[in-house]
């Protein structure tokens, strides 16, 4: 894509934070490898849990949660002039450019207080962003070390994300699940007392627009990571009959696991 973000790659963290952070690409990481930042992606299709197994896993490794999910809503939420243009593409229902989201996914792993490394949730959703993000890494002398794929049933996906709830406080955005994970207080936020609302995309109508675009998509990422990543790709089979903690413990396993299919 041609649109060209108007959102400077060098403006988090200020100067210092940069130099370090290309001080560490070029002298710390050849050197003592065990220093890079750790970065696993959690992939799967919507309602598949990514958000809560990496809310988990993260604090769990010591890295940071990553989404570019809710990065996007945070610059809305804040009206910056990254917002401002999201939100305009957003209201003309167009999708957000790979180009958009893998500058804010660069922002956000260049910032200091991710430099542990992190857990990507939302990102990559194709083979065109996981060739764009591979790039990036390759750039910054880094890979992906594991790629977990949460492989659902259509009928998990959909009883899932019927019943998602949401905060109404977008800098909070939290989602909630009526059966997995409800709030303390039913229809009320637990980390800030907002609303919890259903969003519009699932309302059942159109979750079976989103299963269709998610599988339409994930079939050539799969190929895409099957034939450049075997290595360190690992499918899982959590059903909705598994708890949150059964989930977890096999993302866990697998992530300190050797490559081979699970
Ligand atoms: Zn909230």
């Amino acid at each position: 894509m041609k649109t060209s973000p108007h959102l400077s790659e060098l403006s988090s963290g200020g100067f210092f934070a940069q130099a370090k952070f290309w001080m560490k690409r070029y002298l710390l990481w050849p050197l003592f490898p065990a220093s890079r930042p750790r970065l696993i992606a959690l992939l799967g299709g919507p309602g598949a849990g990514k958000g809560t197994v990496a809310g988990q896993l993260a604090p769990a490794l010591g890295l940071s949660h990553v989404s570019t999910g809710a990065l996007i809503r945070k610059e809305i939420a804040a009206q910056t002039d990254f917002g401002k243009q999201v939100q305009a593409l957003v209201e003309k229902g167009l999708l957000i450019p790979d180009q958009m989201a893998l500058t804010i996914l660069k922002r956000a792993l260049l910032a200091p207080e991710n430099a542990r490394g992190a857990i990507l949730d939302g990102f990559p959703r194709s083979r065109a962003q996981a060739v764009l993000l591979d790039e990036v890494l390759a750039s910054w002398g880094l890979s992906l070390e594991k790629i977990v794929w949460l492989e659902l049933s259509e009928a998990d996906l959909v009883e899932r994300l019927s019943l998602r709830r949401t905060c109404t406080n977008q800098s909070c955005g939290r989602s909630y699940h009526l059966k997995f994970e409800p709030p303390k207080n039913a229809g009320i936020c637990d980390a800030c007392s907002s609303p919890l609302f259903q969003r519009k995309d699932d309302a059942t109508e159109t979750i079976r627009e989103r299963l269709r675009t998610y599988s339409e998509e994930s079939t050539p990422l799969r190929s895409y990571y099957q034939g450049t990543k075997g290595g360190v790709l690992v499918f899982l089979n959590p059903t909705n009959a598994m708890t949150r903690e059964q989930v977890l413990a096999q993302v866990t396993n697998a992530i300190s696991s050797k490559g081979e299919r699970v």
